[in-house]
């Protein structure tokens, strides 16, 4: 469950259809919308429940253990 404000509304209203994304600092952010206008609802933050157990993502790829050339 998130909770946000609808600008319309001018109420804090609970997002429905919460999305997590990353805004362009990496930071977290929830996107859903309003349940009783529908108007786009956005908070800076992830849910608890996302929040939780989203594991910090990696650019680069681990090394892969192996062989780097083929002998004869
Ligand atoms: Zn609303």
């Amino acid at each position: 469950m998130a909770n946000g404000y609808c600008v319309k509304c001018k109420a804090p209203r609970e997002i429905l259809d919460p999305k997590v994304i990353t805004m362009k600092n990496g930071r977290p952010a929830t996107e859903g919308r309003c349940p009783v206008c529908g108007t786009r609802m956005f908070k800076i933050g992830a849910p608890e429940a996302a929040a939780a157990g989203v594991p910090p993502e990696r650019g680069e790829a681990p090394p892969t253990p192996g062989e780097t050339g083929t002998r004869p």
